[in-house]
Order: structure tokens, then C-alpha cells, then sequence
């Protein structure tokens, strides 16, 4: 099985948000997609062991800010790779509140949509939320970031509990043990710093 034709899908880059008793989650995904027209549905499929996975459930309200070419992979950093059970995400991050109270992202952000949430589906690792649409925005006029854009131009990484995952690669060099990113290069500088997730080189494996 040639598991590489899976790195043909397409897809965006979104910044899933939600909320509960005034505290604002968020994550990074790609598995944001539009099932239905009539009414419009959209499904989100998160990791099970993700914090804004656990507030969405109980909240039953996710937004979705749609990522622009232009973000910043401090934005990626923070909301790719900490958890919102122990960060504020949004304190830092240039943000407004859409119809359903969610904070989305006012810099960067194509445009963002704002589902109550209809059906959950689990599938084991992960769980699918299919929400209505209640509001859709256009935020600012950029172009779309896609997946492969992440990947191929902003050399962007895929974090372990993500559904598109993969363990190998053709790339050689080293790989940071937290965030996934690959460091290409013989040598890895003792001070270098994962350029998505901050962590020290002590956290990158030989690949
Ligand atoms: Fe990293």
C-alpha cells in the first residue's frame, strides 16, 4: 500500500475555537469540511485527547477561523502546539468574539464560520462533530492557506495526535520529538530552536 497518495488530499488550515464559563480554547486543523448545503453542515473531526475537543462537548459551539497564507508560525506554535488546559491562547493573539461568543482570529483569517454543534460521531481515536451553520464572515481579503502550502512552503509540521499523521518520510536530518517538524541538514546546531514549537535541540531525533 502506497500510504504517500494519502499527501495528495487537499485541504485548508484552520483554527478551530470554542468556549466555557469565559474561557477561550482553540487548536490548529485541517479536517474542517462542509458536508451538506441544505441546511449548511460542517464537520470538524478532532483528537479525542485534544482540550477543545472536551469543551466542545460541552459547549455543543465550535468556530472555525480560516487561515490565510500570511499567518504567522507563532500562531501555528501556539495554537498547534500547547494545549489550552494550561494557556490562555488567544491573551497574545489579535482576536474577536463571532454570533456564538467564540473568539476567532481578526489578523490572517480569511474568514470564519460559527456551527451549533448536531451530531458527534466517535471513530476511536478521533470524534466527528457535524455542526449547523448559524454565521459566516469574511474577515480579510488573503488568500487561503492550504495543508500542502503549510507543508511544501512554510515547511510546517504535523503534530502525532493529528488523523493525517504519518511516521515516515523520505526526508532526512533531524525530527523534533514534539511538534514533528524536520530540521533538513547533517547537522543539528546545539542552539538551535524547533522553529514551530520552541523546543530546545535536545528534542530533535536523528532520522
Ligand atoms: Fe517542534
Amino acid at each position: 500500500m502506497e500510504l504517500s497518495a494519502l499527501f495528495s488530499m487537499s485541504y485548508g488550515l484552520y483554527v478551530i475555537s470554542s468556549h466555557e464559563d469565559g474561557k477561550d480554547v482553540g487548536c490548529v486543523a485541517n479536517t474542517l469540511t462542509q458536508v451538506t448545503a441544505s441546511p449548511e453542515q460542517i464537520s470538524i473531526t478532532l483528537n479525542k485527547d485534544n482540550y477543545t475537543k472536551q469543551v466542545i462537548d460541552k459547549s455543543g459551539v465550535f468556530s472555525a477561523s480560516i487561515l490565510s497564507k500570511e499567518v504567522s508560525m507563532d500562531v501555528i506554535s501556539t495554537f498547534g502546539f500547547k494545549s489550552s488546559k494550561d494557556n490562555d491562547k488567544f491573551a497574545e493573539i489579535k482576536h474577536e468574539r463571532d454570533v456564538l461568543g467564540n473568539a476567532y482570529l481578526s489578523k490572517n483569517c480569511v474568514a470564519v464560520i460559527s456551527c451549533k454543534v448536531v451530531k458527534k460521531l466517535d471513530i476511536g481515536t478521533h470524534v466527528i462533530f457535524v455542526g449547523e451553520l448559524v454565521d459566516a464572515k469574511n474577515v480579510c481579503p488573503e488568500e487561503v492557506m492550504t495543508y500542502a502550502y503549510y507543508h511544501q512552503v512554510k515547511n510546517g509540521a504535523t503534530p502525532k495526535n493529528a488523523p493525517s499523521f504519518q511516521s515516515e518520510t523520505k526526508k532526512s536530518g533531524f525530527r523534533c520529538k514534539v511538534c514533528g517538524y524536520i530540521y533538513e541538514g547533517d547537522t543539528l546546531p546545539a542552539d538551535y530552536i524547533c522553529p514551530v514549537c520552541k523546543a530546545p535541540a535536545s528534542a530533535f531525533e536523528k532520522l
